[in-house]
């Protein structure tokens, strides 16, 4: 093979490549040769399995993360990589211009799942939120007969959907939005938990509330008891389709299949993404009733990766999982002993704890170590972690954590924040 570019050195293989890097560290590598659009923790992950990852060194830590909840059932979980290999070896890719076997069988069990009608699959959370955004535009024009380009997206203060321009055009993060205008306008933005917001807000060009029901990037906050019940209210009383972006909070995290079954919500469009690929590809989907999802006609929406087979097969054997009903279970009892042992423990630099399941957020007292030294701290006693903002910290350790990993985690806690 010829170099690519007139004075690269030629690389004919990929392990003569690895060998031209080895006088770098990983992490050298990466902060050479990518933009530094993250900040990541000084560890250099090379190897995973369940609850637990390893190093490029073979030290050993707890993932306290989970990919942000893509790996709510843990690192390469058996049955999912076996799912995997079996249609690696099947076929990966038809695109959306041919039929393919595993479509329609995943397709079939999620809507079952959320008791919806369909689903419109993509790839990440961001392409499923702008999904459901084009749908809810679309229905409001076509079903609920809103003017043309009128249309009004309420969303809450605080909010994290994705980094599209369109998604962070109602964003009110300054670091997600400066520099990055113009913005998508049709936007309106009201205080998370607020009923009485909500209910101004609604006005007759409304077609879509857009929220979390429970906000994980914000630092996993909790609405008020009754928040998403009326917001349910509100939203049929006012042909609003209510739009839960479950990606982060639903499939088990919260202890309940999605974070919306604790107030009884049935929401008219989920959002799903994050752990619908099993940690393994990306896949993500808008699940909604014909009246929503008929809104896409062929030609008017789409993705080349959407709904692949391998992605597919991936997620039947995730909705699996999610059927067993265990992991839900796991989460609930393992959220519970996570946060009493912190309670118990009472350290000097806790400020607060709350969450739901095993999802947790730790304010560390100010003044005090911020939440970025208390996750490098962390990352020396074995537990991986990662700030959400200044002050606080987010814990979502795989839900196939045993009551063991939990107890390692809590003890670091205390050793750290103590
Ligand atoms: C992570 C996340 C997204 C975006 O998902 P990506 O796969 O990163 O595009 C959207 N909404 C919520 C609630 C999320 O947590």
């Amino acid at each position: 093979m010829k170099p690519l570019a007139a004075g690269a050195a030629p690389v004919d293989t990929v392990d003569e490549a690895r060998s031209l890097a080895a006088p770098f560290t990983a992490i050298d590598l990466a902060e050479r040769h990518t933009a530094h659009n993250y900040a990541p923790l000084p560890v250099a992950i090379a190897r995973g399995e369940g609850a637990w990852v390893w190093d490029v060194d073979g030290k050993r830590y707890l993932d306290g993360l989970a990919g942000y909840s893509a790996l709510n059932f843990g690192h390469r979980h058996p049955r999912l990589v076996e799912a995997a290999k079996r249609q690696l070896d099947a076929v990966t890719l038809t695109s959306r211009a041919f039929h393919n076997d595993q479509l329609g069988p995943f397709a079939r069990e999620l809507a079952e799942l959320c008791g919806k009608d369909r689903i419109l699959p993509m790839n990440t959370g961001a392409e499923a939120v702008e999904t459901a955004i084009k749908a809810a535009r679309k229905w409001g024009v076509e079903v609920k007969g809103v003017p043309a380009e009128r249309a009004t997206i309420v969303v809450c203060g605080g909010n994290f959907h994705g980094r599209t321009v369109t998604i962070v055009s109602f964003s009110d993060d300054p670091l997600a939005r400066e520099g990055f205008g113009p913005f998508t306008p049709g936007f309106a933005t009201i205080p998370y938990g607020d009923t009485a917001a909500l209910d101004a807000a609604l006005d007759g060009n409304a077609v879509a509330f857009l929220v979390e029901p429970i906000q994980g990037e914000a630092g996993v906050v909790v609405p008020p008891d009754g928040y998403l019940r009326e917001a349910r209210r509100l939203c049929a009383e006012r042909n609003v389709l209510l739009i839960a972006d479950e990606i982060q909070s639903g499939l088990g995290r919260t202890g309940r299949t999605f974070a919306s079954e604790h107030e009884d919500v049935v929401p008219d469009v989920y959002v799903l993404g994050k752990a619908l690929g099993g940690g393994i590809v990306p896949l993500s989907a808008v699940v909604a009733d014909d009246e929503v999802l008929g809104v896409f006609h062929p030609g008017e929406h789409g993705s080349t990766f959407g709904g692949n087979p391998l992605a597919c097969a991936v997620g039947l054997e995730v909705l699996g999982l999610v059927r067993s009903g265990e992991y839900q279970a796991r989460s609930a009892v393992l959220g519970a002993r996570l946060r009493a042992a912190v309670e118990e423990g009472a350290p000097a630099g806790l400020e607060a704890v709350r969450g739901r399941g095993l999802w947790l957020a730790i304010d560390v007292v100010p003044g005090g170590p911020t939440g970025r030294e208390t996750c490098e701290r962390l990352l020396e006693e074995g537990l991986l972690c990662k700030e959400t903002h200044g002050q606080t910290i987010r814990l979502a350790p795989p839900l196939v954590a045993s009551e063991d990993d939990i107890d390692f985690a809590a003890a670091a806690l205390l050793r750290v924040l103590g």
